[in-house]
C-alpha cells in the first residue's frame, strides 16, 4: 500500500503533495496505461479537491493522477487524498457481509440474502416488541448525498422512527446554529474559496487548515501576497499560526471572551458601521450592550490573551476594506459552541463585515459532506432541502414527494450523543452507515458499553472499524472510487463523484442496501439504486427549500465543475455569494444575538488542574477508519501523542517521548510525550485518531450545547501522570 505515494507525488511545504502522474500515460508499465483518467474527488474533508483516477492493473485498481482543472486545489492534493487509492486494496476493505449467528461468537463470513434477512428481522421483532423508537439510525456526514437523503427517507417512511442523526453533529452543528440565528440559513461558508485572497483581513479561529486541508493554505499565501492580514486564534502555534501576521492563543474555552472583548474595542474606538448596522441589522443594542461587559483587562484575565494583542487585531481587522472570520472546530466544539459563533459573527456584523462583497463569517467545516450532509435529512430535526421536520408546510411538502401522509412522518428525534446514549435503553436495534462513535464519541468508553448493551447492531462500512467490529452483522458497502454520487463542499458548491473502478465481488453499494432492506420491510417501490434517479428525487424534495437543489443535476455539475446551491431551476446559475442584496430572515436582516461569556463546563481544579484540546494531524483522518490502513500515512502519523509545554514536562518529570496519562472524571488515556513551546503550559493537546489505550475520546467531555447539541471536544479538565512501567522479569 504504500508504494501508492512513491513515483507520482512530490512533498510540497504544509503537507501539500503535488500531483506529478500525468493523466494520460504513453509509456505505462502495464497494459491499461493509455488509458484515461476519470475526474472525481478525494474521499475526505470537505475541501473536496478534483483528483483523476486512472485504471492500472495490480492490488490498487487505480492510481491518483492530477487534475489540474479543478478550481478549488488546481492539481494540488494532501498525502491523504494522494494515498486514498490503498484503501481500495482487497486487504484493506471489507468484501463480504459478516454476521454473529449470537452474542459472543465471533463474526463470520456469510450471503448477502442471509445478512439482509436477518437485519430487517431484527429490525421489525425490536420495533414490533418496543415500538418504532426503539428502532434507531445513526449517519455519516462522509456519505453522498443521496445516500444521506435515502437514508433520511428509510428513517421516516420504512422504519417511521424519530431515533436518526448523524456524526455530522459533532463537526460542525454549533457553526450551522449560529449562522441559521443570524443570517437564517446556513450554508457554512456564504461566499466562494476564490473570495479568500481578495480581503483585507481574516481571523482565523480554531482551526488548523495547514494539517487538516493542506491545499487550502494557498488562499491564505494569496492573501498576503496580494498585501491583506492573516490573524491565527489558536492555544496551539500549529504550522497555521505560523502563517499569521499575529497569533493569539488563548485558554481553550475562552473565544466567546475574546470576541466579546474584540467587539467592545470596536465600540470604544468608534469603529463600527453605523450606517450597516441601521440598514441591514436588528438586535444591536443588546448585543453592544453584552460586549460592553467584557472590557479589555477582563478578557485578558479570562483569555490570557494580552490586550495589545486585542487591540491589533482590531486594528488589522477595521483597517482593512473588507474583512472575513473563518471559524473550525475550535470555537464550535464546546458546550457554548452556538454563542461563540454567534459573538465571532455580532464582530463582522458591527463592523458591516457580512453581506458584502470579500467579507462575512464562514465556517470551515470538516467532514467531505459535512456540508450536504447535514441538509437532505439524516439529522433528526431535518428533512430534505434543509427543511425543518417540525415544520406543518415541510412535512407536507417532502410527504407529497414520497407519497405519504404527513401525519405519518415522525417528529424531531434526539441529537446524535443524546442517541449514542440511549442505546440499550430506548434504542434496542441500531443500523449504523459510515461512522465509527466508538473512537470518535466523547466520552468513547461509555459509548463502547452502550453499543454493548444493543439487542442488535448492524453497520455497512467499507472497513472493518472499531464500531463495526462490535456489530452483529457487517455490510461492505462500495467507497468513493467505485460509485457515483454528490457531495457539497465547504463552500457550499455541490459536486459530482464518479464510480472509476468496478468494486470487488461481494461489495454492494449503501442505495442497495436500502433498497434491498426497504423491500424486505414491505416498501419494493421508492429507493433507487442509480445514484441519478435518488438525486433527481431529491432535487424534487428540496424544491422551494432553503438548501434548493431544484436547478442542479449530474450533466450541469460536470459541465460547470460544480455548482452552488440554492439553484431553484435549470435555467438559474446558482449561488456562490450569498446575502449580498438581503438576509434569508423574514424582513432581510441580519439578528444580532447578545452573548455572554460564561465557563467552560468543565473547568479545572485542584484534582484535574489542566485543559485538554484534542484535534488532527496531517496524516490522519477523523477516527482514522481509513487512513490507519495506508502505510505511508501510518509511517508519517503511527499513533497518538500528549503535546505538553517544557515548563510542565519538568514539573512533572515528563521526558520526550516518555509515556504519560492524561486523566479526567471519565477515563484516562496513555500516549508518548511531545514536548514543544508550541503550546500553552496549562493546556495539553492529544489527536483523535486513534482507538485503544491512546484514544483521546476516552477522556473528552460529552457536555452538550444546548442548542446545536454538539459535544464539547474542545475542552476539559485533566491531570497529567508519568507512566511508570514495572521492569521486565
Ligand atoms: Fe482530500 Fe482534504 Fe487532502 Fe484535499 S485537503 S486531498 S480533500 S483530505
Amino acid at each position: 500500500m504504500g508504494a501508492a505515494l512513491r513515483a507520482p507525488y512530490l512533498r510540497c511545504n504544509a503537507g501539500v503533495v503535488a500531483v506529478k502522474q500525468p493523466r494520460r500515460r504513453l509509456h505505462g508499465m502495464d497494459e491499461t496505461a493509455a488509458l484515461p483518467a476519470i475526474d472525481t474527488h478525494c474521499p475526505y474533508c470537505s475541501l473536496q479537491c478534483g483528483m483523476g483516477l486512472r485504471p492500472v492493473t495490480g492490488a490498487v485498481p487505480v492510481e491518483v493522477v492530477e487534475r489540474p482543472g479543478f478550481p478549488v486545489n488546481l492539481g494540488a492534493l494532501c498525502g491523504k487524498g494522494a494515498s486514498a487509492a490503498a484503501v481500495l486494496a482487497p486487504g484493506a476493505r471489507l468484501t463480504t457481509p459478516l454476521m454473529r449467528p449470537h452474542r459472543g461468537a465471533p463474526l463470520a463470513p456469510v450471503g448477502w440474502e442471509a445478512a439482509l434477512d436477518r437485519i430487517a428481522v431484527e429490525l421489525s421483532r425490536t420495533a414490533e416488541r418496543h415500538g418504532r423508537d426503539a428502532v434507531g439510525v445513526f449517519g455519516g456526514g462522509g456519505l453522498t448525498n443521496e445516500k444521506a437523503y435515502l437514508l433520511g427517507k428509510f428513517a421516516r417512511v420504512v422504519l417511521r422512527t424519530s431515533a436518526i442523526d448523524y456524526n455530522g453533529r459533532f463537526c460542525m452543528s454549533s457553526a450551522a446554529a449560529a449562522h441559521s440565528r443570524a443570517f437564517g440559513l446556513d450554508r457554512g461558508m456564504p461566499f466562494p474559496l476564490e473570495d479568500i485572497p481578495r480581503t483585507g483581513c481574516v481571523i482565523l479561529v480554531g482551526g488548523n487548515p495547514a494539517e487538516t486541508m493542506p491545499p487550502f493554505v494557498r488562499y491564505l499565501r494569496e492573501l498576503r501576497e496580494n498585501g491583506g492580514t492573516l490573524v491565527v486564534v489558536d492555544p496551539r502555534r500549529t504550522r497555521t499560526a505560523e502563517l499569521a501576521d499575529l497569533h493569539l492563543a488563548p485558554r481553550p474555552g475562552t473565544d466567546l471572551a475574546l470576541a466579546l472583548g474584540l467587539l467592545h474595542l470596536v465600540v470604544a474606538e468608534g469603529r463600527t458601521d453605523e450606517e450597516f448596522i441601521a440598514e441591514r441589522t436588528t438586535g444591536w443594542p443588546e448585543a453592544r450592550a453584552a460586549a460592553m461587559a467584557h472590557w479589555p483587562e477582563l478578557v485578558e484575565s479570562i483569555t490570557g490573551v494580552p490586550v495589545p494583542g486585542l487591540r491589533e487585531t482590531v486594528r488589522l481587522f477595521c483597517d482593512a476594506p473588507a474583512s472575513m472570520v473563518l471559524t473550525a472546530r475550535g470555537p464550535e466544539q464546546q458546550a457554548k459552541g452556538t454563542d461563540t459563533v454567534s459573538a465571532w459573527i455580532n464582530l463582522c456584523l458591527a463592523t458591516g463585515r457580512a453581506g458584502r462583497p470579500y467579507s462575512g463569517y464562514g465556517c470551515l467545516t470538516g467532514q467531505g459532506n459535512g456540508q450536504g450532509g447535514r441538509e437532505h435529512g439524516q439529522k433528526a430535526d431535518q428533512l430534505p432541502g434543509y427543511r425543518r421536520i417540525d415544520d406543518p408546510a415541510a412535512r407536507r411538502h417532502v410527504a407529497a414527494v414520497w407519497g405519504v401522509d404527513p401525519q405519518s412522518l415522525p417528529g424531531p428525534g434526539r441529537s446524535a450523543y443524546e442517541l449514542l446514549e440511549s442505546l440499550g435503553r430506548e434504542v434496542r436495534a441500531l443500523l449504523l452507515c459510515g461512522s465509527n462513535p466508538v473512537v470518535s464519541a466523547p466520552r468513547a468508553g461509555h459509548v463502547a458499553e452502550r453499543f454493548a448493551a444493543l439487542d442488535f447492531l448492524a453497520v455497512s462500512d467499507v472497513v472493518l472499524s472499531e464500531t463495526a467490529a462490535t456489530a452483529d452483522v457487517v455490510l461492505p458497502v462500495t467507497q468513493w472510487a467505485e460509485e457515483t454520487g454528490t457531495m457539497t463542499s465547504l463552500e457550499g458548491r455541490v459536486i459530482l463523484r464518479r464510480r472509476a473502478v468496478a468494486p470487488p465481488p461481494g461489495v454492494r453499494s449503501d442505495l442497495e442496501v436500502l433498497h434491498a432492506l426497504a423491500a424486505r420491510l414491505g416498501h419494493g417501490e421508492g429507493f433507487p439504486v442509480e445514484p441519478e434517479k435518488a438525486f433527481d428525487e431529491l432535487r424534487r424534495a428540496s424544491a422551494g427549500g432553503p438548501a434548493d437543489y431544484a436547478g442542479i443535476s449530474y450533466e450541469r455539475i460536470a459541465a460547470e465543475d460544480g455548482v452552488f446551491w440554492p439553484c431553484p431551476s435549470a435555467g438559474h446559475p446558482g449561488t456562490p455569494r450569498l446575502f449580498l442584496d438581503r438576509f434569508a430572515t423574514p424582513d432581510g436582516r441580519a439578528r444580532f444575538v447578545p452573548v455572554q461569556h460564561r465557563p467552560a463546563a468543565e473547568e479545572p481544579d485542584r484534582e484535574y488542574p489542566l485543559r485538554l484540546t484534542t484535534g488532527r494531524v496531517l496524516s490522519q483522518y477523523q477516527s482514522g477508519a481509513q487512513t490507519r490502513r495506508v502505510d505511508a500515512l501510518n509511517s508519517a502519523a503511527p499513533g497518538p501523542y500528549v503535546e505538553l509545554h517544557p515548563r510542565l514536562a519538568e514539573r512533572l518529570g515528563v521526558a520526550e517521548g516518555a509515556e504519560v496519562a492524561v486523566v479526567s472524571r471519565r477515563g484516562r488515556a496513555v500516549a508518548p510525550a511531545r514536548v514543544t513551546d508550541a503550546i500553552r503550559p496549562d493546556t495539553v493537546f492529544m489527536p483523535f485518531h486513534w482507538a485503544g489505550a491512546g484514544r483521546a475520546n476516552t477522556v473528552t467531555n460529552p457536555a452538550l450545547d444546548p442548542v446545536s447539541r454538539m459535544p464539547e471536544f474542545k475542552v476539559c479538565a485533566v491531570r497529567l501522570e508519568p507512566v511508570v512501567r514495572a521492569p521486565a522479569p
